[in-house]
């Protein structure tokens, strides 16, 4: 439920709603809004009797959340949520791009494609430190020297830096050197990295698990507003179907509709759900074409000898190619949608 407070109402008596929500049994997050301010109360596993809200002072109505998330969906706040992070903003705009290799695999290898990434124009830069890889055998990042690096290409390039915490242990030293902190499809229900992740100051970067239906993103995207970040990207990635032409399938359809019924802004990696470099620059068009805030790509100097997800990864020219389309669709869309 939501309590909707009047426009004139005061900070002691949003903080009196809270008190009497908490008396109630459960928990009172007030939602500060340009045009008002609401109180959403989480907690509850039926419906909330308003007899002791409604008559308080200060409050307006009281509107009943159909969804089983709350704070993440449009019923409790019907803006688009506007992430910012240093100069850039995700959300409600111009669409961002984030590119760079999967991993951090050398300070040289990172700088060099950190600056190819500044100088065709991406807005953040990507690499995972922490690698969860499907087998125990393969590379698996370089862990606290990678965010070292990624720290190092923040300072040298300007450029934020999205990378992937894989476990509550590694969390805090991810958000000491990260400015996006990103959570992969593997962890989507990793219940404790997402509480854990809700602690955190920076915004976070939530993948769609490969078989998860958006509900259940939205689910998980809940469990970390709901520890108090507010501060969610979603991200389609692909998910499992019997197709196997592509690594996994995009699911473009899950644009809208996230944005039917969330406020939360949503992108795009297009490099995991193809598999294959051929499809990405198409898959990216399309991407921008229904509405997703932004794209995630992967891209590499030298994929040839990338130690994950060459076959994936553009070559610069190719990003330079994705750079044009997507700033000349962002024109014809007129900057903003
Ligand atoms: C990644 O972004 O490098 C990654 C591992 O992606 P996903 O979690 O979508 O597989
Ligand atoms: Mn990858």
């Amino acid at each position: 439920m939501l309590v909707i407070m009047k426009n004139d109402a005061t900070k002691a008596q949003v903080e009196a709603v809270i008190a009497e929500i908490e008396r109630l049994g459960y928990r009172g997050l007030p939602i500060p809004g340009a045009q008002r301010t609401a109180v959403c109360i989480v907690g509850n596993e039926h419906e909330v009797d308003d007899s002791r809200i409604l008559p308080l002072d200060g409050v307006k109505e009281t509107i009943r959340v159909t969804r089983p998330y709350k704070l993440v969906s449009r019923e409790t706040r019907p803006q688009p949520t506007v992430i910012t992070v240093g100069e850039v903003t995700i959300g409600g705009g111009r669409p961002v791009v984030m590119a760079g290799p999967c991993a951090v695999e050398s300070e040289e290898q990172t700088l060099a494609i950190a600056r190819i990434v500044k100088e065709l124009g991406a807005q953040v830069f990507r690499a995972g430190a922490f690698k969860p890889r499907s087998s125990p055998y393969t590379f698996q990042g370089l862990g606290e020297a990678g965010l070292k690096i990624l720290a190092k290409v923040r300072r040298e390039t300007g450029l934020p830096v999205v990378t992937e915490a894989t476990d509550p242990l590694n969390i805090e030293m991810v958000e000491q050197y990260a400015d996006i902190i990103q959570i992969g499809a593997r962890n989507m229900q990793n219940y404790s990295l997402l509480r854990r992740a809700g602690r955190c100051r920076k915004p976070v970067l939530l993948k769609r698990g490969m078989a998860a239906t958006i509900e259940e993103l939205l689910m998980s995207a809940e469990y970390i507003a709901s520890e108090g970040n507010p501060s969610v990207i979603l991200c389609e990635r692909g998910i499992r179907t019997f197709s196997d032409n592509t690594r996994n399938t995009l699911d473009l359809s899950a644009i809208p509709s996230i944005k039917e019924v969330s406020h939360l802004p949503v992108i795009v990696d297009p490099s995991h759900a193809a598999g294959r470099r051929e499809y990405v620059i198409a898959l990216s068009r399309g991407a921008i074409a229904v509405g997703a805030d932004g794209l995630l790509v992967e891209v590499h100097h030298d994929p040839a000898h990338a130690l994950s997800d060459g076959r994936q990864s553009l070559y610069p020219e190719q990003l330079a190619e994705l750079m044009k389309d997507v700033n000349a669709m962002t024109r014809v869309a007129g900057g903003a949608r």
